[in-house]
């Protein structure tokens, strides 16, 4: 998975920097979602300059890039989950309430009208919430 983000970093123009190199790890690692806060705070003890606006800005970057999407979770903190999707088709995000695990989800056809009820549709956002796999399973 690693290099699949590496490559995709490449391919859309974006430096492989040493602290997007770490940042990827770092989502990689945890395997949830994460907010900008509990990025910088990992790689604080190793970029000891690498300030809270420039993880955001990096975080942003990246999420443009189509490296990570942005999470919507109750409450004000930015929530970012590393996107899997190698196709780069357009596709959608369903969010593990308990864990945070990120998991991906085509557009059904509904959503790709272009007009509803006499509204043009110029866009759209969805995200799921749910319950992983593992979570599901868990009875504790
Ligand atoms: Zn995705
Ligand atoms: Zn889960």
């Amino acid at each position: 998975m690693y290099s699949f983000y590496i490559n995709k970093m490449k391919k859309e123009g974006l430096k492989v920097t040493p602290r997007r190199r770490a940042i990827i790890e770092f989502f990689l690692k945890k395997d949830s979602y994460l907010d900008t806060e509990t990025v910088w705070k990992s790689l604080k003890p190793v970029f000891s300059r690498f300030g809270l606006p420039g993880v955001y800005r990096n975080l942003e970057q990246m999420r443009k890039a189509g490296l990570l999407t942005r999470i919507q979770v109750a409450g004000r903190r930015r929530y970012y989950g590393l996107c899997s999707n190698h196709k780069g088709e357009h596709h959608h995000h369903i969010i593990c309430v308990k864990c945070g695990k990120v998991g991906e989800y085509s557009c059904s056809d509904f959503f790709k009208k272009k007009q509803i009820n006499g509204f043009k549709v110029t866009g759209h956002f969805l995200q799921l919430n749910g319950l992983c796999p593992s979570c599901k399973e868990d009875k504790s």
